[in-house]
């Protein structure tokens, strides 16, 4: 008999999962919390890179789709100074597919495909009862029995306290989202300061990237290293949850905490935050690097639930290929003993190279958001291809 195996979670590590299984034949049942497909906004972009996330799309049979929809021109990476001065202006050659651009709702919808998604199923307790499976509990108060159940669930995993004790930890540094709208009709001068990728700007412990989306979108955030209760601070707005969109009089109030924060810098980097419309208040947590667990039959993590890590361009790469992986692995065997044991082995190769990508974006913030710019510089020369 076919084990039952539910993904707990349809971002990418889940959908992954789900859609390199459902190519493979094996039916899974995939619980979200959100109760529909667009229930909240998506997100910004995603750059994939080739040797990760377009594996997982390559697995997953969509990468031909992806290559169609994708932006390679979305690589490009401008620095400027906090005066403005352009320090670096990187532009990929048309033919660069390493890390090209996807906006978060196309990935989705790319992934998505044949997969059947049960929205608005929040699951609240993962229990693994040994030979009897593990029972999923949800929100609805309905109990589900598998015998293998994905956490892929992302930071605030609800399935990680059936393997690991740990919880995530704040970074230090908070970062406030904004976006422009039809940035090219409405703001051209902050379209060509974006280009058609990222421009960055790098202070002391501070900094502000904006990030062109498709569709003439482009999010702008402000990171800086602060309290991790920054947004309840004076002149803020007390009680936003993280993740929760601000306007009117309280995006005001943090738009004049952010302008006063960034004080000095150039009017055009500023008009960035001038210009944007709602904000989103986002402290950056992390697991810690080497993240394990003694194995548990019937449950793992994927993605961020196992390693949340600092946003520097990996979290989603790493989180699909897992997927991907686990897919092909749990397919190609039969029998309860032999999928505990390509579960066991999964997680051993997830925990080595999670470790290490982890270790290195912790690495990347203190240097992106510390003490001296000129860390941020060379980082990104270490790291871009000449
Ligand atoms: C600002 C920012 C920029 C980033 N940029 C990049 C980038 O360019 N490249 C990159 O590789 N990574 C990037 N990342 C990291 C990336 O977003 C994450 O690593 C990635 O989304 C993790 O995928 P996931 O599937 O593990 O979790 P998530 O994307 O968090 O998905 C988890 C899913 O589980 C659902 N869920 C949560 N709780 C429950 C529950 N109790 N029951 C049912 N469903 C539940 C959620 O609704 C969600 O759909 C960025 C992160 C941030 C914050």
């Amino acid at each position: 008999m076919r084990p039952r195996i539910a993904v707990i979670g349809s971002g990418p590590a889940g959908l992954c999962f789900a859609r390199v299984l459902h190519r493979h034949g094996h039916p899974v049942t995939v619980l979200e919390r959100d109760a529909a497909r667009d229930a909240r906004p998506p997100g910004g972009t995603l750059d994939l890179h080739e040797g990760l996330g377009q594996v997982a799309l390559e697995k997953a049979g969509v990468l031909a789709e992806f290559r169609a929809l994708s932006r390679p021109e979305g690589q490009a990476m401008r620095i400027l100074g906090v005066d403005g001065t352009v320090l670096r202006d990187w532009r990929p050659r048309p033919d660069d597919r390493a890390n090209p651009e996807i906006d978060r709702g196309q990935l989705r919808d790319l992934l998505l495909g044949p997969v059947d998604v049960q929205w608005g199923r929040a699951v609240t307790e993962v229990v693994p009862r040994g030979p009897d499976g593990v029972r999923v509990h949800c929100a609805d108060g309905r109990q589900e029995t598998y015998d293998l159940v994905i956490g892929a669930d992302g930071a605030w995993s609800r399935v990680r306290p059936a393997v690991s004790s740990v919880t995530p930890e704040y970074t230090g540094v908070t970062l406030v989202e904004t976006s422009l709208d039809d940035v090219d009709a409405c703001h051209p001068d902050l379209a060509r300061l974006v280009g058609d990728g990222s421009v960055a700007v790098y202070g002391v412990n501070r900094a502000i990237v904006a990030q062109r989306n498709s569709g003439g979108h482009v999010k702008v955030y402000a990171q800086f290293r602060v309290e991790e209760e920054w947004h309840a601070g004076p002149g803020r707005p007390a009680g936003p949850d993280r993740g929760a969109s601000l306007d009117g009089a309280a995006a005001e109030a943090v738009r004049a905490s952010l302008l006063a924060q960034f004080d000095g810098w150039a009017a055009p980097v500023l008009d960035l935050l001038r210009r944007g419309e709602a904000f989103v208040h986002r402290p950056l947590h992390a697991l810690p690097v080497s993240h394990t667990w003694p194995h548990v039959r019937g449950v793992t993590l994927l993605g961020d639930a196992a390693h949340l890590m600092p946003p520097l361009g990996v979290g989603a790469n790493l989180a699909m290929l897992e997927g991907a992986e686990l897919a092909e692995a749990v397919a190609a065997v039969t029998g309860p003993e032999a999928l505990d044991e390509a579960v066991r082995a999964f997680e051993e190769r997830m925990w080595e190279r999670g470790g290490r990508w982890a270790s290195m974006t912790r690495a990347g913030l203190e240097r992106l958001v510390g003490p001296d710019p000129s860390e941020a510089i060379a980082l990104f020369d270490e790291v871009q291809p000449s």
